[in-house]
């Protein structure tokens, strides 16, 4: 297989993998040998965009697939050497971690990228580094809560607000990240009390997503909940008078628990350097302010404004833990959270 063209290469590995959901899609006409090929769980309508002012700028046409992070994965651990993919894309550091620890990532020797992106938003070892930041944090009721109440993660485990917590479920990877971080800063069986406080508190059961949770506040349902910022800004962009406001958790301690959606170059790309040049573009200011401000997250490189909408929260004091350690501690997340009762 290696001895045929890239493109009848991808012809057959996309035969193989049919399977799997996910339509190429091309920016730029492509005489395929300098053509990049991205694999992302970033969806096309954020993506798009960028690839074509890439193509536009360099010359460098861009295939990509969109899928969840889950089945972009298995793809590529299916595929091993003969990917036709040279960049991932994913969301939540996590996944990232997990594509790195399979092997599916090389190490990226870019000054550009290490100037760009904070150590603590990208892989010690290089294999991939964030390129936006969500924040994970509190949501209250604006009609039934004082900011002044509230603290962080860990003091929604006090008995004061029982019956007023909700919260989306553990087998969401943003809820096992943040306990992780939790871990992290708390160790095990701190966070397992605070794991099992927040179960006590609960209003309801947990709800499928953020939003779902935001929406039982605002009928009266709970008082306050964890999410990523950005499905905040969606309901604030629809609902401009909507009775919820952000709260900024552990300014006292630790700070906000962020993580990020990021890109790597996979360890079968042939095409390492021009792999890296993307990356390198997707962080560099011209980049950064569309990347994340298209889906209202806070850029990585921290040299670039967020958008305006994003910018009306105000700044805040983000948890410094490497993001990496939420992927490495994930499974005893998992375990700790199935402990405690947190469905
Ligand atoms: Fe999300």
């Amino acid at each position: 297989m290696f001895d045929l063209p890239v493109s009848r290469r991808l012809a057959l590995v996309l035969a193989a993998t049919a399977a799997l959901s996910g339509t190429l899609i091309s920016c730029g006409k492509a005489p395929s040998d300098d053509k990049l090929v991205v694999y992302s769980a970033r969806n096309e309508q954020l993506i798009k965009p960028l690839f074509d002012r890439y193509t536009a700028e360099t010359g460098t046409p861009i295939e990509f697939v969109t899928d969840s992070a889950g089945p972009l994965l298995q793809r590529l651990q299916a595929e091993g050497s003969n990917t036709p993919a040279d960049v991932l894309l994913t969301v939540d550091a996590g996944n990232l971690w997990q594509a790195a620890d399979s092997g599916l990532l090389q190490p990226i020797n870019s000054a550009v990228l290490k100037q760009a992106i904070p150590s603590h938003l990208r892989d010690p070892e290089n294999r991939w580094f964030g390129l936006s930041v969500r924040a994970r944090t509190l949501v209250y009721s604006s009609e039934r809560i004082q900011p002044g109440e509230l603290l962080g993660y860990a003091d929604l485990a006090h008995p004061k607000w029982q019956g007023r917590l909700c919260l989306r479920t553990s087998k969401k990877v943003y809820n096992q990240s943040l306990v992780a971080m939790l871990i992290a800063q708390y160790g095990e069986k701190s966070t397992e009390q605070i794991v099992k406080g927040w179960v006590k508190n609960l209003a309801t059961a947990p709800f499928s997503n953020d939003t779902k949770a935001m929406e039982a506040i605002i009928a009266g349902q709970c008082d306050v909940t964890i999410v990523n910022t950005y499905y905040f800004g969606r309901l604030q962009a629809k609902q401009p008078d909507v009775p919820l406001s952000l709260f900024w958790a552990d300014q006292r301690g630790e700070g906000v628990h962020v993580n990020v959606s990021g890109g790597g170059v996979t360890a079968a790309s042939k095409k390492a350097a021009a792999a890296t040049k993307l990356l390198e573009w997707l962080a560099s200011a011209e980049a950064q302010q569309r990347f994340a401000g298209d889906n209202l997250e806070f850029p990585a490189n921290p040299a670039v404004e967020p958008v305006a909408a994003v910018k009306a929260w105000g700044s805040y004091k983000p948890n410094l833990i490497n993001v990496a350690d939420a992927g490495k501690l994930q499974a005893d997340a998992v375990k700790l959270m199935d402990r405690a009762g947190y469905k």
